[in-house]
């Protein structure tokens, strides 16, 4: 995989997304809705394992986390105290020459129209506040305005009494949350990159604040590593610290991992230092107290909170680009010196893990086949295909990033054995059916 950025690979797999089930535009059929997405048949795997493989790491393999799946409607109350009705807002431009709107932060160059190519035609930078904001219950008006949530970490703060006083946990520990977020942006784009609706994977890591600064470093350790650990190549991931213009209102330190995207490098997920900003804030804001008394210490507190915040969506995106590949191959079924596209998904992220195969729709395949369906399916999510050649099928399979085709033969009914093809190497090892759990299993987890 080259180092530099690579336009044709956004659309290669923007196009192969679409082909095979991944991501549809939304509202497909009335023209899309412009800049959301739904996730399809394939697509929901993908980012379930995303999501799956993030709890693994942040609560299931940890003793000093824990869940949290909070409300997303949220009264003005908690977004005046945390400062985003005053605050969570981008620099908006007008062209005043073809009308359009950017956000001028994110201009290659802040002097010229990107759509029109005019240049000075921007107006005065104004900001504008990313909230969605509705209304609850039948009258509309002022006392009925609700949000929805921009960022998943509110709802951590103002259950962090809650929270503390009925888990037993104590600082350091943390509570973590994946779910949806909204920000009216600006200019939403590149495919999932940045959506309108999205999927946030976030932990709130209450820590005594001299501790702070240790803990900062070892979450940016943490979260880099957990992206190498599922096939991320090291040389397309860095971390990024901010500098002191570019902080968030309540954060006095913040790194960013940032993936090699084909337009070049850009934000995966931010680990930022947010002090006692929060609890403080909601604190003052609601009259209840949220400090914490260290018996060992004798001393009372107010945490501070070391919060890695990813985009669940936007690391699915970043996980189908890194997997991507082409390669010539000899004869496999069918075909000379063809070349497939398939996707080297670490079997964690793979949204199949097996596809099961008979040769033939004739009951004396199908009927091994869908035993052996039915052994692999309580351990793995199998896809099942029994149309068209099976050279065919295998380029799918490649496709959708299968690690294991299980393919059952004319063979199979006398032998009791099936083949196993690998995904990566092509190569093919003939498995007695009763042995193949055994076979897959430790391949696959
Ligand atoms: P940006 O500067 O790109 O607007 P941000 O720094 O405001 O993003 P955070 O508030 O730190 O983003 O959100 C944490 C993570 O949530 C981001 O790293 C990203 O993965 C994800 N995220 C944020 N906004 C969007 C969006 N509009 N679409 C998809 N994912 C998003």
């Amino acid at each position: 995989m080259s180092l530099v950025p690579d336009p044709a690979l956004f659309d290669k797999v923007v196009n192969l997304c679409k082909r095979r089930g991944f991501v549809f535009p939304s509202a497909d059929i009335y023209g899309g809705f412009r800049s959301t997405y739904d996730y399809g048949p394939v697509g929901v795997l993908l980012l379930r394992n995303v999501k799956d493989a993030w709890w693994r790491s942040m609560v299931q393999l940890r003793h000093d986390v824990v869940g949290l799946d909070a409300a997303i409607l949220s009264p003005p109350a908690i977004w005046e105290a945390s400062g985003h009705l005053q605050n969570f807002a981008d620099p908006l431009v007008d062209c005043r020459n073809c009308g359009e709107r950017f956000r001028l932060d994110k201009l290659d160059d802040p002097d010229e129209c990107p759509n029109c190519h005019a240049k000075g035609s921007f107006t005065e930078a104004r900001q504008f506040n990313l909230m969605f904001k509705t209304y609850a219950g039948p009258v509309e008006g002022a006392g009925a305005e609700v949000y929805l949530r921009p960022e998943t970490a509110q709802g951590m703060f103002v259950n962090f009494k809650n929270v503390l006083e009925t888990s037993r946990k104590r600082p350091p520990f943390g509570i973590a949350q994946i779910g949806k977020s909204f920000r009216n942006e600006i200019t939403p784009g590149n495919f999932v990159f940045r959506t309108r609706e999205f999927e946030q994977m976030e932990m709130e890591y209450f820590v005594p604040p001299d501790d702070a600064p240790s803990w900062y470093e070892h979450w940016c350790n943490e979260r880099m590593q957990w992206y190498r650990d599922l096939g991320i190549p090291a040389d397309r991931l860095r971390l990024r610290a901010h500098d002191d213009d570019e902080l968030s209102h309540y954060s006095v330190a913040t790194s960013d991992v940032e993936f090699l995207f084909p337009w070049g490098w850009d934000e995966l997920e931010g680990i930022a230092n947010r002090t006692d900003f929060d609890l403080s804030q909601h604190a003052k804001a609601s009259g209840e107290s949220l400090d914490y008394f260290d018996q060992a210490l004798g001393e009372r507190y107010v945490p501070y909170v070391i919060e890695p915040a990813a985009g669940a969506t936007r690391t699915a995106m970043a996980f189908v680009l890194a997997a991507y590949d082409e390669e010539e191959v000899s004869r496999e079924g069918q075909g000379q010196g063809e070349s497939r596209t398939v996707l080297r998904f670490h079997p964690r992220i793979a949204p199949y893990k097996v596809a099961v195969l008979p040769l033939s729709k004739k009951p004396e395949l199908q009927v091994p086949a869908t035993d052996v369906l039915a052994q692999l399916q309580p351990h793995f999510m199998c896809d099942y295909d029994e149309t068209q050649a099976i050279g065919r099928r295998y380029r799918r399979q490649d496709e959708l990033g299968t690690p294991y085709c299980v393919t059952v033969d004319f063979e199979t009914p006398d032998d009791r054995a099936v083949t196993v093809r690998d995904r990566d190497t092509m190569a093919q090892d003939r498995v007695p059916i009763d042995g193949l759990l055994d076979h897959l299993g430790p391949k696959l987890t």
